[in-house]
């Protein structure tokens, strides 16, 4: 038996277009699972797509805004309609925005809640019955090394992350008997968009990453393929509720 067997499962992985979720989607799809992506930028989405093709899977882009009730709804339903199942899913798609916690507004903290916690909450919520039919899934959460750690521009962010890794545990303890397992991972500094942005905005913030890592450099997209092929496979059956660092070590040192 091939623990790391994905033949015959569908996929879901938000914000999969590009970044980290791109980077766990292709760790997937190595496996021989059915790839959905989703996101709101579709020209990203054919680049990804074609990425996802070289492994001789079947991939497709379904377009969704998470901070859209509705619309992640109609993501998983759409998922199940067009692939037939789903059988994994990645809460992956996740923004920042980077204030001092006084100059925050309410709509911009609401912004960051809704796109990184809330829609994770909603998708999975969604996903749960369609999961619960087929006789299990897997479902795999982004965290961060702010749901460990804090930092003075990054209250909204930091509240999802940590809020993430306790959703993880609750979900796990609930859906355990379902044969679903709930697991979350907490990337270490990795470079994709979202990071290229903080180092524009953060002075030092590269080096002092670089430093800091025993790894010695920042992590990309591809380290995040290992991670992803082992929580989506039944490599991973007795593992839930666990927030994985995927990090060089971020973590682990001073
Ligand atoms: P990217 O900016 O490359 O990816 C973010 C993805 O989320 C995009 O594909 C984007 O799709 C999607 N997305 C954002 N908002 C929405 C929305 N409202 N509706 C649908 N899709 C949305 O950054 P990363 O790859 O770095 O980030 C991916 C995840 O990893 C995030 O949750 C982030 O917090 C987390 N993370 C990243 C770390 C890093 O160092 N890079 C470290 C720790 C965690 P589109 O462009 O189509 O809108």
């Amino acid at each position: 038996m091939n623990l790391f067997d994905l033949a015959g499962k569908v996929a879901l992985v938000t914000g999969g277009n590009g970044g980290i979720g791109l980077g766990m989607a292709e760790g997937m799809a190595s496996c021989g699972a059915t790839i959905v992506i989703s996101g709101r930028n579709a020209a990203k989405a054919r680049i990804a797509l074609d990425a996802l093709q070289t492994h001789g899977v079947k991939a497709g882009f379904i377009p969704a805004d998470v901070t859209k009730k509705a619309e992640c709804e109609k993501l998983v339903t759409d998922t199940v309609a067009q692939f037939g199942r789903l059988d994994i899913l990645v809460n992956n798609a996740g923004t920042s925005i980077r204030k001092m916690p006084e100059e925050y507004t309410e709509a911009e903290w609401h912004e960051v809640l809704d796109s990184n916690l809330t829609s994770a909450f909603l998708l999975s919520q969604a996903a749960y019955p369609a999961m619960k039919r087929s006789g299990g899934g897997k479902m795999i959460n982004i965290g961060s090394m702010m749901s460990l750690f804090g930092a003075p521009y990054a209250t909204p962010y930091a509240s999802s992350k940590g809020g993430i890794v306790q959703m993880t545990k609750a979900l796990a303890t609930a859906w355990a008997k379902d044969n679903i397992q709930v697991n979350a991972v907490l990337p270490g500094w990795i470079d994709t968009d979202l990071t290229k942005r903080a180092r524009q905005q953060v002075s030092g913030l590269h080096e002092r990453v670089e430093a800091r890592t025993p790894t010695g450099r920042w992590g990309t997209p591809a380290d995040m393929a290992g991670v992803a092929a082992f929580l989506a496979s039944a490599a991973s059956d007795f593992v839930t509720g666990a927030a994985i660092p995927v990090d060089g070590g971020y973590s682990v040192g001073m």
